[in-house]
């Protein structure tokens, strides 16, 4: 942390406040052991007299560890490659490591940020919350693919352009970008960083960029556990930068933002045999998404599905009944319906780009499934 001066330009690329940040230090930076006053927690113990005996051992009286070293280890070593603990960043779900970037690299109510909708709504809620602009460059609206040259040329031509958010697998999309495309993007454009968001990374056709980052320097890799993991709940980002970037990362979080019972659980599902359970798992979501898949355009009413290929959802269309072409109208009146008759809730995405008349359907349990595919064909035949 002390060589600022090295001629990195990675180094330049972020907010000078933040370059300057030291890490927070902890009242338990320095020791851990022995009777421990330092942090005015209440040593008696929690405040809740029935917790389970499994609770109790978490010492939930006692701030969680900061650093969070064995669940960094334990993600390196699911992910493979020469990663290091070094190399993570952990957040409060994606949504804080999303954040966290825009707050590292962009100047608020100077610099911008690019994304490439149709794509995750949390990209511009945070630059809105942080006074970013954000600059829209489209994906191919058939393929759902990057347009290269016309993302390299707004690059080139605007140099308050410091963040590009590629969402991969897509979200609405489902659909993963072409890896040669974002190594592309990262070796032509000196200008700012590409963060990737891989929290479908594990329904994908193509393996996570993730290992890229130890030679692409201007490459961020996100991940989360909310989605193929199950745990939605617990709230765990996972953010793969270069050390460097790493460790300004950690200097920008509050200190003990992963909280222990978070940590406790992640530690559980990130063991081998966990990691084997929500591989299982998956296998079993791309085999109903494939019965969807075949099931869906049986129905009347249900035009093209459109996305979803590296996904654990589908993005369908839904049609006039006399024209047979896309429609938001009739979409959400399915939407309404399913919602508020059936119980059977999806998301309405007709409104982004490139998705008119669509809905996006999560692939549930068989049970739930069917009960979807059986209720969309009631409300598309009332
Ligand atoms: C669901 C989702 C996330 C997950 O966010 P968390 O805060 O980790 O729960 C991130 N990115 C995209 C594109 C998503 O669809």
């Amino acid at each position: 942390m002390e060589d600022y001066d090295s001629p990195m330009s990675v180094r330049d690329l972020v907010r000078p406040n933040i370059r300057k940040l030291a890490p927070y230090r902890c009242a338990r930076d320095d020791f851990q052991e022995g009777i421990l006053l330092d942090a005015n927690e209440n040593t008696h113990q929690p405040s809740v007299h029935d917790l389970t005996s499994v609770e109790a051992e978490l010492d939930l009286n006692r701030y969680p560890d900061p650093h969070q070293i064995d669940v960094k280890k334990q993600i390196c070593t699911m992910r493979g490659g020469s990663l290091k603990p070094e190399n993570l960043y952990l957040g409060v779900g994606s949504d804080e490591t999303i954040d966290s970037l825009i707050r590292a690299f962009c100047q608020p109510g100077r610099e911008k940020m690019l994304i490439c909708p149709p794509t995750y709504g949390m990209y511009s809620v945070s630059a809105n919350i942080n006074d970013v602009e954000i600059v829209e460059v489209p994906l191919e609206l058939d393929t759902f693919q990057l347009r290269l040259e016309a993302v390299l040329k707004v690059l080139r031509e605007d140099p308050l352009i410091k963040l590009v958010y590629i969402c991969s697998p897509g979200n609405p999309t489902g659909v993963q970008v072409r890896k040669e495309d974002i190594i592309k993007i990262t070796e032509e454009w000196k200008g700012g960083l590409v963060a990737v968001d891989e929290a479908y990374v594990d329904f994908a056709r193509q393996p996570s960029l993730a290992p890229l980052i130890t030679t692409h320097e201007r490459l961020v890799v996100i991940q989360t556990l909310s989605k193929s993991f199950g745990l939605a709940g617990l709230r765990l980002g996972i953010c793969f930068a270069t050390e460097l970037l790493a460790t300004l990362l950690n200097s920008m979080k509050a200190p003990y933002n992963i909280s222990t019972t978070t940590s406790a659980v992640a530690q559980r599902a990130l063991l081998p045999q966990s990691v084997d359970y929500m591989r299982k798992t998956v296998v079993e979501i791309l085999r109903e998404r494939t019965r969807l898949e075949k099931e869906l355009p049986t129905i009347p009413g249900i035009g093209s599905i459109i996305g979803g290929w590296d996904a654990n959802f589908l993005l369908v269309q839904i049609v006039d009944k006399d024209s047979l072409e896309p429609s938001n109208e009739r979409a959400l009146k399915v939407y309404e319906t399913l919602a508020t008759k059936y119980h059977v809730v999806v998301r309405f995405r007709g409104k982004e780009q490139g998705c008119c008349g669509c809905l996006r359907m999560s692939v549930g349990t068989p049970r739930e499934n069917t009960i979807l595919l059986d209720c969309l064909r009631l409300v598309l035949n009332e």
